[in-house]
C-alpha cells in the first residue's frame, strides 16, 4: 500500500521513493510507489502532475493504488526523486480550502447542505441542495471571506469511526476504517482526502463569479485566490475595453448596450422598409433588360449591396410584371444567390439552383417558382455565366416539352 505524504504533509513538494510496480495502464506507461505526494484525483480535486525521475507525471489516478501515469516508463526496484507541480497544486489547495469555507457558511446561515463539488481549470463549482438567492449567496460569500481574513489554522486529524460519530462533521463520510478530518477551527469540521492550505489566510479571497437554478438547488461557481486576481483583470479588461469604445461610466454600460441594441433593431427596421421602395424600383429597370430566349425574358444580373432578402423581393417583383426567368446575385462574394420565374413557365428554379451551388459551391434550395442559395464564393462573372447557360438550357427543355 503506498503511503500518501500528502495525508499528512500537504506541502510536501519534492520526495523520495522507490517504485514497486511498472505496467501498462490502459497503453500508457504507469508505476506505483512506496510512497508519494502525488494527490490522484478524487473528491472533486484533480490529479497532480509533475516530474517522477526523467519521466513526467501526466495523471494520477486511485485505483485504489495510486497509478502515477508517466511519458516515458520506469523500472520496478528504481529510486527515484518526485516532484510536484507546486503552482497547479497550491492552486488547486486554495480552491479547495476556499470550498470548505464556502460550503461552511451556506451550511451555518442557511443550512443548505454541499451535495456536489467540482473543480475545473478556471472556476470550481458547488451545488448547494436547495434554492439559494442571490442575497443569500453575497453573505455567505462575505461569511466565508471573513473566515479567511481571520487566517485560522486548518489542522489534519485521524479519527476512528467510533470517534468520527461523535463528531459535528458538515461532510458526512463515505469511507471505512480510520478517518481523516479537516478541522478547520471554529469554521468546519469534515472528512476529506484532499489537501488543503495550513492557514485560511492563504486562500486570499472567495468570490462567486456566477450562480444558477440546477435540480432543485442551486449550483454556484467560484473562483480564490490566484484565479480571484485572473477573474478581477479579466473583467477590467473587458470593461476598460467597452467604457473605450462606448464612452459611459462602467456602471453606465448595461444601459449603454441596451440603447445599441433598440438602435440598431431600429435602423433595420428602416433599411427593410428603404430596400422594399427601393427593390420596387429595381424590378422596374430590371424588367425592361435581359434578352429573349424561345419567347422567355432571362434577366440575369449581379447587384451590390442587397441581401437574399431583397434579391428575392425584387426577383418577386421582375417575374410578377412580366413573363420571365431571373437569377440575381449578390456582390461581393460569399453571394446570396435567388432563381426565380413566372407562373406557367416550365422551370424549376430549385432544379437549376442545385445545379449552380454544385457547379459554384454554396447551398440552397426552395420551390419550382423561387429558389434562394448562399455562400458561393465564385466570382461576379462565373456566377452570370453558368446562371446564364443553365437557365437558356433548362428554358430551351422546357419549350421543346410544352
Ligand atoms: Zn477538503
Amino acid at each position: 500500500v503506498t503511503l500518501r505524504i500528502y495525508y499528512t504533509e500537504p506541502n510536501c513538494r519534492t520526495f523520495n521513493a522507490t517504485v514497486t510496480t511498472a505496467f501498462d495502464y490502459q497503453g500508457r506507461p504507469a508505476v506505483t510507489l512506496d510512497r508519494t505526494a502525488f494527490y490522484p484525483t478524487s473528491g472533486g480535486q484533480p490529479f497532480d502532475t509533475g516530474r517522477l525521475g526523467q519521466a513526467t507525471v501526466v495523471e494520477v489516478i486511485d485505483a485504489p493504488e495510486i497509478v502515477h501515469v508517466l511519458s516515458a516508463p520506469l523500472t520496478a526496484g528504481t529510486s527515484i526523486t518526485g516532484e510536484v507541480d507546486w503552482q497547479r497544486r497550491f492552486d488547486h489547495m486554495q480552491q479547495h480550502t476556499g470550498q470548505h469555507l464556502l460550503s461552511a457558511a451556506f451550511d451555518r446561515l442557511f443550512d443548505n447542505r454541499t451535495v456536489g463539488f467540482h473543480m475545473g481549470d478556471d472556476v470550481s463549482t458547488v451545488d448547494l441542495s436547495r434554492d439559494a438567492t442571490s442575497i443569500d449567496i453575497e453573505r455567505a460569500v462575505d461569511e466565508a471571506n471573513n473566515a479567511v481574513w481571520n487566517n485560522v489554522p486548518v489542522a489534519i486529524r485521524f479519527v476512528s469511526q467510533e470517534e468520527a460519530q461523535k463528531l459535528p462533521l458538515r461532510k458526512e463520510p463515505t469511507r471505512e476504517g480510520p478517518l481523516r478530518v479537516i478541522d478547520i477551527a471554529g469554521v468546519d469540521l469534515s472528512a476529506c482526502g484532499g489537501t488543503h492550505v495550513e492557514r485560511t489566510g492563504t486562500v486570499g479571497l472567495i468570490a462567486a463569479v456566477a450562480w444558477e437554478r440546477l435540480r432543485g438547488g442551486t449550483r454556484v461557481t467560484f473562483v480564490c485566490g490566484a484565479r480571484a486576481l485572473r477573474v478581477l483583470r479579466m473583467y477590467r479588461d473587458s470593461v476598460a475595453a467597452s467604457v473605450r469604445v462606448l464612452s459611459v461610466l462602467p456602471a453606465e454600460l448595461p444601459a449603454a448596450a441596451e440603447r445599441l441594441q433598440a438602435e440598431g433593431k431600429d435602423l433595420r427596421k428602416q433599411l427593410r422598409s428603404a430596400q422594399e421602395r427601393l427593390a420596387a424600383y429595381e424590378a422596374v429597370r430590371l424588367a425592361d433588360g435581359g434578352a429573349d430566349v424561345d419567347g422567355v425574358r432571362l434577366i440575369v444580373e449581379v447587384l451590390e449591396g442587397w441581401d437574399a432578402a431583397g434579391l428575392k423581393a425584387i426577383a418577386a417583383a421582375v417575374t410578377a410584371a412580366r413573363r420571365a426567368c431571373v437569377l440575381l446575385a449578390s456582390s461581393p462574394p460569399p453571394a446570396a444567390v435567388v432563381i426565380a420565374r413566372s407562373p406557367g413557365i416550365a422551370v424549376d428554379a430549385q432544379v437549376v439552383l442545385r445545379e449552380l451551388v454544385a457547379q459554384l459551391g454554396g447551398r440552397g434550395g426552395g420551390k419550382p417558382e423561387l429558389a434562394q442559395g448562399g455562400g458561393v464564393l465564385a466570382t461576379a462573372a462565373q456566377i452570370v455565366s453558368t446562371g446564364r447557360s443553365l437557365l437558356e438550357t433548362a428554358i430551351h427543355g422546357s419549350a421543346s416539352r410544352s
